[in-house]
């Protein structure tokens, strides 16, 4: 399928295999071993603003639509 970078070390991650992953906010970052997920989530603040910095996207924000079921016809 698709391949991920590893944020620590710099590795190509298989995604079908990687086992070693983060999920931080709406992103999932995958990771070689545990170490470089250990290291990942010690540095966790510095790691996110060097991906932020890195991406550099314009912030747009598109959230989730909520879905909340609008239950009508309540019934006591
Ligand atoms: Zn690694």
């Amino acid at each position: 399928m698709g391949k991920a970078i590893d944020p620590v070390c710099g590795m190509d991650v298989d995604l079908s295999r990687a086992i070693w992953k983060k999920d931080v906010g709406t992103r999932t970052f995958y990771f070689c071993s545990r170490v470089c997920r250990h290291t990942f989530l010690e540095n966790l603040d510095e790691m996110i603003f060097l991906e932020s910095m890195k991406v550099a996207k314009p912030r747009s924000r598109s959230g989730p639509v909520s879905n909340e079921t609008a239950k009508e016809g309540y019934e006591s």
